[in-house]
């Protein structure tokens, strides 16, 4: 697109053509000033079959709103279509001569389409009106919500987020599905030693249960499989969260908020006080909810929480550095599950790929450490076929189709609890949680690699190489 220069401007900034748009809006009942509701649902017509694919259709529906600056269908077409297409993020960006929209699809951006700036207050507008963001300000950042219902009938919650930039204001609608369901353990990757490990630390009354990764690692959804998966009724599950994500029936989930001093800390002291059995406090940010964290943990409960470092073993270093004595690690903590997730490879489209000779004698490496035994079958081993993506209708010519984790999880055993009390080195504790079944991130990337999930460069992409 490069329709950037001599557009007309025939859009009205004001916000009053909104309700023209010739779109069917979502039935809902309740008249009163709620959030607004959309249906990002394109009357599309019922001509749309055969010749292409459905997701050109609506790039090219979106074309013509830019050319039309239809600015009411711009937005609903914008966000339609990034449903299609499963993003978590829309990403609208002014930039010095024109504007750019881009969709995060399963971890990565993609561009989609470009409009001419003079259209983007309209379109700033627009999104404000829906999420309840003050128009008039342009200077400050603002965030706000909204709801959204698909073709399907699915509610989404949109957040809202602008930023002013030197070029004007920046939009992210991040989507998230509260109706999501809650996959098992096997499903999400999770698999042979580690679910095994996992499935241990989780029958265990007492411990603390560590998830550790980079924002948008898949934490949030392996720590609800692991509630979803203890979720009875004979015990009380509270969770203290930042905010709270999906709702799960059966548990009694709790948002910190910053602003009234409501912090982790706070709520995991007043979780004790209400005789739970499970208790997920959203993230160890801090000495005073380590504490908390291990005092729950001594006194009986099951705690999960989450941290940001790089590895498992990383993780104990973080907690020593936060002042925690090891003793304490070594009497609470159970498990440590780091996670990352990487793309699937389209199996429609993918063909295998030729390994540089490097390439092949580090994977060698990597696969000559792994101990855990039964990670991946044999004949894999033998031959080492690889994957690389190509793109086709099936995956909307990105060739890669959903994700999948990447785990590492160290269970404590006396080996790392003697090392982590005599002031072991970090290297020593790797090498004892590798013989005790540990599968790094990056073995577990290869194993994916040969089965054909992934590609060796998702793996890279996300996983380190072994030294
Ligand atoms: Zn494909």
């Amino acid at each position: 697109m490069d329709n950037t220069s001599q557009q007309p401007a025939p859009v009205t900034t004001a916000p009053q053509p909104l309700q023209a748009a010739p779109v069917a809006v979502a039935p809902v009942a309740a008249p009163v000033a709620t959030a607004p509701v959309v249906a990002p649902v394109v009357a599309a017509p019922a001509a749309v079959a055969a010749v292409e694919p459905p997701e050109n259709e609506k790039l090219k529906q979106l074309k013509d709103a830019i050319l039309a600056a239809n600015v009411p269908q711009m937005v609903l077409i914008a966000i339609s279509y990034a449903l299609d297409l499963r993003s978590s993020d829309i990403h609208i960006e002014p930039l010095q001569n024109r504007v750019r929209l881009r969709y995060r699809i399963d971890g990565v951006l993609r561009h989609v389409v470009e409009y001419p700036t003079n259209l983007h207050p309209a379109i700033v507008s627009r999104i404000k009106i829906m999420s309840n963001l003050k128009i008039d300000e342009q200077r400050i950042p603002q965030d706000g919500r909204a709801d959204v219902t698909t073709k399907e009938g699915k509610q989404m919650d949109l957040r809202v987020s602008t930023l002013p930039t030197v070029n004007g204001e920046k939009i992210v609608m991040r989507i998230q599905d509260k109706s999501r369901e809650i996959p098992d353990l096997s499903s999400l990757g999770i698999t042979g030693t580690s679910l095994k490990n996992l499935n241990a630390a989780l029958a265990a009354p007492n411990g603390i249960i560590i998830n550790t990764g980079p924002t948008g690692s898949g934490k949030t959804t392996t720590l609800y499989s692991c509630l979803s998966k203890l979720n009875k009724t004979e015990v009380n599950i509270l969770t203290i969260e930042d905010p709270v994500e999906i709702q799960l029936d059966g548990l009694n989930q709790s948002q910190v908020h910053h602003d009234i001093n409501y912090s982790f800390a706070m709520g995991m002291r007043a979780a004790l006080r209400q005789d739970p059995n499970i208790i997920m406090v959203g993230e160890i940010r801090d000495k005073e909810t380590a504490d908390t964290a291990i005092e729950a943990s001594l006194t009986g409960h099951l705690v999960f929480s989450t941290l940001h470092t790089n590895s498992a073993v990383e993780s104990l270093t973080r907690l020593i550095n936060m002042g925690i004595a090891p003793y304490l690690l070594t009497s609470s903590l159970e498990l440590i599950i780091a996670q990352r997730l990487v793309r699937q490879v389209c199996q429609k489209c993918k063909k295998e790929s030729a390994v540089t000779p490097e390439m092949l004698e580090m994977i060698k490496k990597a696969m000559s450490e792994l101990k855990a035994e039964g990670e991946i079958e044999p004949e894999l081993l033998k031959g080492m076929k690889f994957y690389e993506a190509v793109g086709c209708d099936e995956c909307n010519h990105i060739g890669y189709k959903g994700r999948i984790g990447l785990y590492e999880v160290l269970r404590m055993n006396n080996e790392i609890r003697n090392l982590l009390s005599a002031n072991g080195t970090m290297i020593q504790i790797q090498e004892a949680a590798l013989k005790n079944g540990m599968v790094t991130l990056e073995q577990a990337g290869i194993v994916k690699a040969l089965q054909g999930k992934t590609t060796l460069e998702e793996v890279y992409r996300v996983a380190r190489k072994s030294e």
